[in-house]
């Protein structure tokens, strides 16, 4: 299963757990995280190439998103509606005008020459992300932009040439700016796993980090503990996961503290993570804003977003994750822990809601959903969004259990023959012929047997040690194949064993 957001939750609620040895105490870590998220547009920003990953690659481009000159971007009106979904989620104030700018680099990936960000006038400011436990942390802005290409470095054993693919080119993107008031690895881990299931449940991106639909830099810095002035900031680039962003904070706040304690000075600097060593190295000097020479899009005009196009987008605003947990906890009376397990994606949410609305025990299902379910689902390499066993049959089988006519045991088989085959839950029971077995005198035969095979357990347990009755009681659940009715089961035993 991917990042998870209650394990996230849990590690953060354990302060110290993840501090640096070197930064406690001495100084104060800051940081803050900026986010790109790939809109889900069917076409890119500002051309009618598909928006889509793993094509093939230099395919799904046209003049425009090549540069081409004499070509004209014509904005793509959809990507501006999920950016301002996405704003009202996150409590931004909307602007109703804003520019979008040219900002001019040079880099292989970006044939035209300059990137279509907003600069001056971005869509949204301020708002805030929650973490989830009361606190939350605030938002610079977000703004619209275009994604670059991609290149492609060659790698041991690979061809010996770096290959560029701009497919990616002119893929929209928003780009959400945290305020730097994040002070450990583990809250930025947190911050992000919030962010990403937010824009899951809204659908504005898929979240996913392994394919760059989500990506996320990091400005880390070091303060005398206490002192007002932020420090030197370093910008940590290439974090693949919330996994990745939490080691490359500790590596760089160990580094910084190092430094500063050898009486040195930080280099403000765009730093690469390794993956492989866990460090970061230096990638490129200083920038600032104006070294990318920003001026408006004489291409483009501002883009206008009217009340009413503002109150229409807001109105469809689905339920949103950390809503929807404290529904679980009201309405199903599940565990905090449960709710933030089961919201951990909207596909989960939903599946849980499906369940919960006919199953007779809500809380039950959850622990079924959450324990054998996604166990199963994840041993088969599945999630839940390829379940072969559907809200409906689970709930099947959860209501036999409820009545009795099937044993736990017998219902964490039907769970993983379910998950194996596809098939409906009647007909896993019909194959095996479970049903639930009370009847004493079958119950006595087995109960026999097991008396028969474990003539120093019978001892034992006549001499005094009472507590062997559930070693009993599991060897006639085995030989039983589960079908013993547990209940029926023990008196039988306490009796036999007694004559
Ligand atoms: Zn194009």
């Amino acid at each position: 299963m991917n990042a998870d957001f209650a394990d996230r939750q849990r590690s953060a609620k354990s302060e110290e757990s993840g501090k640096s040895a070197k930064v406690a105490g001495r100084y104060d870590l800051v940081i803050g995280l900026e986010v790109h998220a790939q809109l889900r547009t069917a076409s890119k920003l500002f051309c009618s190439c598909p928006n889509a990953f793993g094509h093939d690659p230099n395919r799904n481009v046209c003049p425009v998103c090549l540069g081409h000159p004499g070509a004209l971007p014509v904005l793509n009106t959809r990507a501006v509606d999920l950016a301002v979904l996405l704003g009202e989620a996150l409590g931004c104030e909307i602007r109703e005008t804003s520019v979008f700018a040219r900002k001019n680099y040079f880099y292989p990936d970006l044939p035209k020459g300059y990137q279509i960000s907003q600069f001056e006038h971005p869509i949204c400011v301020g708002g805030a992300v929650p973490l989830g436990d009361g606190r939350s942390v605030g938002l610079v802005r977000i703004h619209i932009e275009e994604d670059a290409g991609k290149s492609k470095h060659p790698e041991a054993g690979d061809d010996t040439e770096s290959r560029i693919d701009l497919n990616r080119c002119g893929v929209p993107l928003v780009e959400i700016v945290g305020q730097p008031e994040l002070h450990s690895a583990e809250d930025a881990g947190l911050y992000l796993s919030s962010l990403k299931r937010i824009v899951e449940f809204l659908d504005v991106c898929d979240g996913n980090m392994e394919e760059g639909s989500l990506r996320c830099d990091a400005n880390v810095s070091l303060k005398p503990a206490g002192a007002a002035e932020l420090g030197t900031r370093t910008e940590i680039k290439n974090l693949n996961s919330i996994r990745n962003l939490e080691r490359a904070i500790r590596f760089e706040a160990d580094r910084q503290a190092k430094i500063l304690d050898d009486g040195g000075t930080i280099d403000q600097e765009t730093r690469l993570f390794d993956e492989a060593s866990g460090r970061t190295r230096s990638m490129r000097g200083k920038e600032d804003a104006h070294d990318y020479r920003y001026f408006p899009d004489p291409d483009l005009p501002p883009v206008f977003v009217s009340d009413d196009r503002r109150t229409r987008i807001a109105a469809v605003m689905p339920e949103l994750p950390l809503q929807r947990q404290s529904r679980f906890e009201n309405s199903f009376g599940l565990s905090p822990d449960d709710a933030a397990v089961l919201t951990q994606t909207r596909a989960l949410a939903d599946y849980y809601d499906a369940v919960a609305e006919s199953a007779p025990d809500p809380v039950a299902a959850a622990n079924w959903v959450r324990t054998e379910l996604l166990g199963r689902l994840s041993a088969e390499g599945k999630d839940i969004t390829s379940s072969p066993v559907s809200p409906r049959e689970l709930t099947a089988l959860l209501k036999a259990l409820d009545d009795g006519t099937l044993s736990g045991k017998l219902g964490k088989a039907a769970v993983a023959e379910m998950v194996e085959t596809g098939d409906a839950f009647a007909v896993v029971v019909e194959r095996n012929g479970w049903k639930v077995v009370s009847d004493t005198g079958q119950l006595a035969v087995w109960v026999a047997e097991a008396i028969e095979k474990n003539p120093s357990e019978v001892a034992s347990y006549r001499a005094g040690k009472t507590s062997l009755l559930n070693f009993f009681v599991g060897q006639v659940m085995k030989a039983s194949r589960g079908q013993a009715d547990p209940g029926a089961l023990r008196p039988v035993i306490e009796k036999a064993l007694e004559d």
